[in-house]
């Protein structure tokens, strides 16, 4: 089935803002409420969100495998049920809907007022109900950053670093989604030289990161080859991987990453099709040595997305302290998928899977604090002119992302998430 809805001509009836993350070539799938509508699937152009329990009730989704129960819900789980070719069917419907050669909508102004909301009306809830989430370390300049700081300049990746995309098992139960603050968590650090001590954590970071989320996998035993990967991704979404350095520190030998990590972790709200992404794909950053076979993989399967961190103290104006882009990342995602299955584990739908902090190559586009300052060792100024080393209780941290090419730009939104003192 051809992807119709990524027709670059396409125009709509709906008039999107000039730069707006979400012309007719995006329709991104969320779920949303309002006071007077209880949860259900949404899907966003420009500023508008249109309900997809009500058109599907009005019978503009009929001839499709969608059933009410699809939209009247309080996850994307259902849809995503129905694999890439239903979701692929689905928003090539809801584009023609929208496309301004047809009418069937449009001329309905009764019809269009039931089913499209204006997006600051609304409130955006967790889209994906995850079964089980994991956390990769795929991008080379991360791992490298990170191995000079605390290992071996010299030495600074891992020897199983370029053979393996290196991942662990996180905790789905504390991913969150966009507009819920955090705590700073407490825990057990250990100074220099002294007894470990409890208190809150002193080095609260965010990791920049990109989430895809899965369909139905393969059953117990059966692994996902590179070549189908992308058939099992149906989405992605900013991520933003809270992380306590202190924490981290002293617990993470020899299992890796447990309460440093497991106190909250932030996406944004509106998944983003892979088949939106499509016209975004390029080639993955060379790799050397050549890796084992069932890593091998055939055309573009990274993907060109520009990412931005901001710092928005309480009382002042944000301030941009990083820019990177998705395609640095070494280790692609059908790479990814296809090393999480190769043993035979289950991918299953609504799984969560995170690219690891994403840096760039330059100093401003690190992915962290930790790198961004370098441990501390150079705080970075501020708008306001404070200074950070790592975050502020009351800081907002925001992430925006986005993918442009001739005029058409497909964009995420952002994932923002205040960091409150510890309770
Ligand atoms: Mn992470």
């Amino acid at each position: 089935m051809s992807i119709e809805a990524n027709n670059p001509n396409l125009k709509s009836w709906i008039k999107t803002p000039e730069n707006n993350d979400f012309p007719i070539q995006n329709l991104p799938f969320g779920i949303f409420k309002t006071p007077n509508l209880s949860k259900r699937v949404g899907v966003r152009i420009g500023d508008y969100v249109i309900d997809l329990k009500s058109l599907h009730v009005l019978g503009y989704l009929d001839n499709t495998p969608f059933k009410i129960e699809d939209f009247d819900t309080e996850y994307l789980n259902n849809l995503m049920k129905k694999g890439k070719n239903g979701t692929r069917l689905l928003r090539n419907r809801i584009s023609k809907l929208l496309s301004s050669n047809c009418g069937d909508l449009k001329n309905n102004q009764h019809h269009v007022d039931q089913t499209f909301i204006e997006a600051s009306s609304v409130e955006m809830c967790m889209p994906i109900k995850i079964g089980d989430y994991t956390d990769f370390y795929s991008s080379k300049e991360h791992a490298t950053n990170v191995g000079t700081m605390f290992r071996d300049p010299n030495n600074a990746l891992l020897p199983n670093w370029l053979w393996i995309p290196v991942g662990y098992h996180g905790r789905a139960s504390s991913v969150i989604p966009s507009g819920v603050a955090i705590h700073r968590p407490k825990g057990q650090t250990k100074p220099d030289e002294a007894n470990p001590v409890f208190g809150p954590s002193k080095l609260i970071d965010f990791e920049l990161e990109m989430a895809f989320v899965t369909y139905e996998g393969k059953q117990l035993g059966d692994s996902i080859s590179t070549i189908e990967a992308e058939d099992y991704i149906f989405g992605l979404c900013l991520f933003n991987d809270w992380s306590a350095r202190d924490i981290q520190k002293w617990e993470y030998v020899p299992l890796g990453p447990f309460l440093a990590k497991n106190f909250g972790s932030s996406i944004s709200c509106w998944i983003v099709t892979l088949d939106a992404l499509q016209p975004y794909a390029v080639d993955t950053p060379s790799q050397e040595p050549e890796v084992l076979d069932y890593l091998k993989f055939e055309g573009k399967k990274s993907y060109d997305i520009n990412l931005e961190v901001y710092i928005k103290p309480e009382k002042s104006t944000e301030s941009k302290i990083c820019k990177s882009n998705f395609k640095f990342m070494y280790w692609n995602m059908a790479q990814q998928l296809a090393h999480h299955s190769v043993n035979g584990c289950n991918i299953k739908c609504g799984d969560l899977m995170g690219s690891g902090t994403i840096s760039g190559p330059t100093e401003d586009s690190y992915g962290s604090m930790l790198e961004l300052t370098w441990k501390g060792s150079k705080p970075i100024k501020m708008n306001d002119d404070t200074e950070r080393k790592f975050i502020n209780d009351f800081d907002t941290v925001i992430m925006k992302g986005y993918s442009e090419k001739d005029g058409i730009r497909i964009g995420f939104g952002e994932v923002s998430t205040k960091l409150l003192p510890s309770k």
